[in-house]
């Protein structure tokens, strides 16, 4: 478990629905995220994992409730948006780094464009945090000349250069090639360690038990259990979640 105490709330979520068409694929979800937690979010594939973490950086406007974050409402104001968005760091199953741009761009691109950080300083902050994620050697690659643990890492990177209060992370290793998977956890676990606050979508039952705060099943749209690691696996709500767990142990 993380060591770091938990703080005060940071992001709250109020019985946020959301639908596409007649499907209800959130329906009133309710739940704080403090500072310096970490969450595991895990449940089946379409069960609205990702739409959640979708809504809170408003990827995917929600239909009714209300999520807010540092105590700011999540809407379309777009100066809000910019400024929230900036807050909230987020990392995809599938990397998304700009195929165009060297490892070195792809993290200074932001923090020049958005925080106007003069570009001698924006390459040394993202020399500074290649080197946290074990990238500082790749720094004039491209993404193809990469393995896809080596992007997600710079992606991870990429994040973390607009000096974010929570990252998000949607299934990071999901896309991997198995020897890859661990040195994306190892940062992963190492950033949990220095206190971010963090809410990871995974399959990894290793890193939920080791790393995580609390563990979050989703079911249908809804949170069915939310407890601490130990009591989470040990102790298994229902026979749903002990069958899910046992699948993907
Ligand atoms: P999870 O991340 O838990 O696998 P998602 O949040 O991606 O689930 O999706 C929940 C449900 O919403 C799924 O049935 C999915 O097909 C549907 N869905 C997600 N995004 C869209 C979209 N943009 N348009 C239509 N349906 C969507
Ligand atoms: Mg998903």
């Amino acid at each position: 478990m993380s060591t770091t105490q938990t703080g005060s709330p940071y992001i709250v979520a109020q019985n946020v629905r959301k639908s596409f068409g007649n499907h209800e694929v959130l329906k009133g979800v309710s739940t704080v995220f403090r500072t310096g937690e970490v969450t595991v979010i895990i449940g089946a594939s379409g069960s609205g994992k990702s739409t959640l973490l979708r809504a809170i950086n408003r990827l995917e406007p929600h239909d009714s409730g209300s999520i807010t974050i540092g105590g700011t409402e999540v809407t379309d104001d777009e100066a809000t948006l910019l400024k929230q968005r900036s807050e909230v760091g987020m990392v995809f199953q599938q990397f998304n780094l700009f195929g165009h741009m060297s490892v070195l761009d792809n993290v200074t691109l932001a923090p020049r464009r958005i925080h106007k950080l003069p570009r001698a300083q924006a390459n040394e902050k993202a020399m500074t945090l290649l080197k946290r994620v074990g990238m500082e050697a790749h720094a004039h690659k491209y993404p193809w000349q990469l393995s896809g643990g080596q992007q997600q890492r710079v992606a991870i990177a990429r994040a973390l250069a607009m000096e974010p209060k929570v990252m998000l992370f949607d299934e990071p290793t999901s896309a991997l090639d198995p020897e890859m998977v661990q040195e994306v956890l190892d940062v992963m676990r190492q950033l949990a360690k220095a206190g971010m606050t963090m809410i990871v979508v995974t399959h990894e039952m290793g890193f939920a038990r080791e790393v995580a705060d609390r563990v979050m099943f989703f079911d249908q749209g809804c949170i069915a259990y939310d407890a601490p690691p130990a009591e989470f696996f040990n102790n298994p709500a229902n026979d749903r979640i002990r069958a899910f767990i046992g699948r993907m142990s």
